[in-house]
């Protein structure tokens, strides 16, 4: 039978923005709902590198000191190539360490009251109830939930980001592979994020602990064969690095084939945060779903939990102010109003990333070489080229 009910603020997506922003919530006393579609928390993608952004954010939601329990940390960046002798070092000032997302997931998931999370709940379809106010949400099991404040989380594919008419996301031809390898005796691979450019790849390596690494590896062919498959991965992946040197490739032979896996790089044009509107009445959107960007200088994720500290602070603002509790128009003005102060304050900094993340993968992607050339060229001259700066943002308190 369907059933109805009514929540104040409603999350879609439980991944590393929606149960990072429900966190935020719940530290200042707001409770919300997140609703995820997977029967468990999701953790594909094996790892990914945070910087002192994100740790910065981690630890106003109050979990960086678990986190740092889960992984070691890291100096900087090293960098070689199959095609020339130069090997450069990126030293970087702030804390660098490689997540398993399945910790950071987990972590996140684990301080909140399990009842603010449902699971296998998949969010089919989005409306408005203008009598009563309250966003409309249907799921495939036939329920409708409503809500006052809706915050899509869902990612590449958000709803919600559809319903403000964000553009669609575009996708650089490059694939990536992602993996964990474990070495039982331990690794020798020192305590540093490695990079090694082939040319027809980009393989990363950064170490989680003593014994486990995270491996990616931008692939710039499309690959043939069934993606979805392992096996096929690992095959084609193991193709492109064939000129490397044999720890690089036994990385990928050994790695734990169920976290191996293939997606295909996503991004925003950077240019169409310009003119977009992320707001319609008391819903917007945060993560992926607001700022996807190619995944070049490693930082959707943390944006996204910067957006989550930050989104955190504009709302509990309104919340728990008493005197807003006046009437229900009051207080939606209020949230409007809090989540026009949050996109503003978002704008500057995603600009920045989106733009920085779209001439690294235009250098590394574009088959043309004056467009290498004027990416290069604008890199160096807005971004300091290879520069960590970007990382060393502070997205303030909750
Ligand atoms: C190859 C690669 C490497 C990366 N490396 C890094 C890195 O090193 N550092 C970094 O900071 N970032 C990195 N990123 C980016 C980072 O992974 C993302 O920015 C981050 O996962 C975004 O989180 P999210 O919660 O916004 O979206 P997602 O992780 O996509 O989560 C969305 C959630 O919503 C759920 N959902 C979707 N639709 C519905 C629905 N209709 N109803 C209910 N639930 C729904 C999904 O099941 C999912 O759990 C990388 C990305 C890629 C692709």
């Amino acid at each position: 039978m369907a059933t109805e009910e009514v929540h104040d603020i409603v999350i879609i997506g439980g991944g590393i923005s929606g149960l990072a922003l429900s966190l935020g919530l719940y530290r200042k006393g707001i409770k919300s709902l997140v609703l995820e579609r997977s029967k468990v928390l999701r953790s594909e993608g094996a790892a990914i590198g945070v910087y002192g952004n994100g740790w910065q954010a981690l630890d106003q939601l109050k979990v960086g000191d678990d986190l740092r329990n889960c992984s070691i940390p890291l100096t900087g960046i090293h960098y070689e190539y199959l095609t020339k002798d130069d090997k450069n070092v990126n030293r970087y000032r702030k804390e660098l360490r490689c997540l398993r997302r399945k910790d950071l997931i987990e972590t996140l998931a684990r301080y909140l009251p399990a009842e603010q999370i449902r699971f296998g709940c998949h969010v089919a379809s989005l409306g408005f109830d203008h009598r009563e106010n309250l966003h409309v949400l249907n799921t495939h099991d036939g329920a409708t939930i409503k809500a006052k404040v809706l915050i899509g989380c869902e990612g590449l594919h958000s709803m919600v980001a559809k319903t403000l008419q964000l553009s669609p996301p575009k996708f650089f031809p490059a694939w990536i592979t992602r993996g964990f390898t474990t070495y039982p005796e331990g690794h020798h691979f020192g305590n540093h994020f490695f990079r090694f450019e082939t040319g027809k790849a980009v393989y990363g390596r950064i170490p989680i602990d003593d014994k486990n690494v995270h491996f990616f590896v931008n692939i710039f062919n499309e690959p043939t064969g069934d993606i979805s498959d392992p096996e096929v991965v690992r095959e084609y992946t193991m193709e492109q690095l064939k000129e490397s040197p044999s720890e690089i490739l036994e990385s990928v032979r050994i790695c734990d084939m169920e976290t191996l896996s293939m997606r295909q790089a996503a991004y925003r044009y950077p240019w169409a945060l310009y003119h977009q509107r992320f707001r319609k009445g008391t819903m917007t959107v945060a993560g992926d779903a607001m700022h996807i960007m190619g995944p070049f200088i490693g930082q959707g994720g943390a944006a996204a939990l910067e957006d989550a500290v930050v989104l955190t602070r504009c709302l509990s603002n309104v919340i728990n102010a008493p005197a807003n509790a006046s009437s229900d128009k009051k207080w939606a003005e209020m949230v409007r109003e809090a989540i026009d102060l949050y996109v503003k304050e978002r704008m500057p900094r995603l600009l920045k990333l989106s733009w920085q993340s779209y001439f690294v993968g235009i250098l590394n992607c574009n088959k043309s070489w004056l467009m290498k050339l004027v990416a290069n060229f604008l890199l160096r001259l807005f971004f300091g080229g290879n520069s960590l700066n970007h990382a060393l943002f502070d997205c303030g308190t909750i």
